[in-house]
Formats: structure tokens, C-alpha cells, sequence
């Protein structure tokens, strides 16, 4: 599919400002990998994709990934959000076309990472935490030097400060959040 009808589709699927934010990781990830030396296009258009999943409602998510019979996790049931993921890099290879499974990969654990992350999954993973759309959150500015300078010690400090926020909001989180945080603090 050409990148045109791919924006096409994208916008009938998100609402305009999902969109805007998709087109800034598109970006940031697309500079990203100029500075790790990833493959360009391959950033942008999982950059462009991540979120294509995420205008459909709680209810919508759940039904969704249990249809098409993906792997539904207990923090995911009480979070159908989260699901987005799963979701996305499902339509991204049977809406979208894609067969690249690193892109499908950056899709599937752009929310919690996971231990051993392909260069593509980290830059996704850190690009959609900084593109220049964002509120700036803790540590904003560390963070996005960081991302350009030391790609593990940013996913680390992402993680730590979502950690820490979902610890002070007496929120629990998915167990993938924390085993993606060991991993690489350990690294
Ligand atoms: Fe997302
Ligand atoms: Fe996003």
C-alpha cells in the first residue's frame, strides 16, 4: 500500500488529534533512526500505524482481540485500552499490509516495551513518549536528549517515571511494564 492511501485509511480511523500525534512519532522516530542507523522508512511507517487501533472503544477493544484471537491478559481485561496494541499490529498487517514483522513488533510493544527490544521497537517505544506533541511530562527535557544520546538509559528513565507515576495514581500496571524496566536496568 502507498504511504497516501495509507494516511487515507489512517484518518477515517483516528480522530484528527490521534492523528497528529501519529505523524509526530512518525517523525521523531523517522530522526531517531537517522541517528541509530535503523532502517528510515520502516520507523516512520510504524510511527504513522502505532495508534491506528486506538479510536475504537473499551468495549470495541475487547470484543476486538477476542475475535481475532489475541492474546488477552488479565491487566488487559481491566484495561481494554491497552489493547490498542495487539490491535494495531493486528490492522497494521491485515488492513494495512504490512508484513514486516520488526514494524509489527514495534506496534505490539509500543505501551510496555519488552526485554530485548529490536533497535526498531525501542525507537517506536521512546518516539511515541516524545514526540513534540506531548505534554510535557517529569523530565521531559532529559528525556528527549536522551533519546538521541542513549537510547537504553532513556527507555529506562521513561520507565522509571511511569512506574513511579502509576505507583503514586494506585494504579497497578501490566506485568510487562515491570519486566521490560528489570531488564534494561540490569542491562
Ligand atoms: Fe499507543
Ligand atoms: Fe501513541
Amino acid at each position: 500500500m502507498n504511504k497516501e492511501k495509507m494516511v487515507q485509511k489512517l484518518k477515517e480511523k483516528i480522530s484528527e488529534k490521534r492523528y497528529e500525534h501519529s505523524i509526530g512519532v512518525s517523525y521523531t522516530a523517522a530522526c531517531m533512526a537517522m541517528v541509530y542507523g535503523a532502517d528510515i522508512e520502516a520507523a516512520r511507517t510504524a510511527g504513522l500505524l502505532h495508534d491506528c487501533a486506538k479510536g475504537l472503544s473499551s468495549k470495541e477493544k475487547l470484543e476486538k482481540a477476542r475475535k481475532y484471537g489475541l492474546p488477552v491478559n488479565k491487566y488487559e481485561e481491566s484495561h481494554p485500552e491497552m489493547l490498542h496494541a495487539k490491535l494495531g499490529a493486528y490492522f497494521a498487517r491485515y488492513k494495512f499490509d504490512i508484513t514486516d514483522e520488526d514494524i509489527l513488533n514495534a506496534i505490539t510493544y509500543h505501551t510496555t516495551g519488552r526485554p530485548n527490544m529490536s533497535l526498531l521497537e525501542k525507537i517506536v517505544f521512546v518516539a511515541d513518549y516524545i514526540e513534540p506533541n506531548r505534554r510535557p511530562v517529569k523530565d521531559m527535557d532529559e528525556i528527549r536528549q536522551e533519546a538521541f544520546t542513549d537510547l537504553d538509559k532513556c527507555i529506562v528513565h521513561i520507565l522509571k517515571n511511569t512506574i513511579e507515576y502509576l505507583e503514586t495514581s494506585m494504579d497497578d500496571m501490566d506485568y510487562m511494564t515491570k519486566m521490560t524496566y528489570d531488564y534494561y536496568l540490569n542491562k
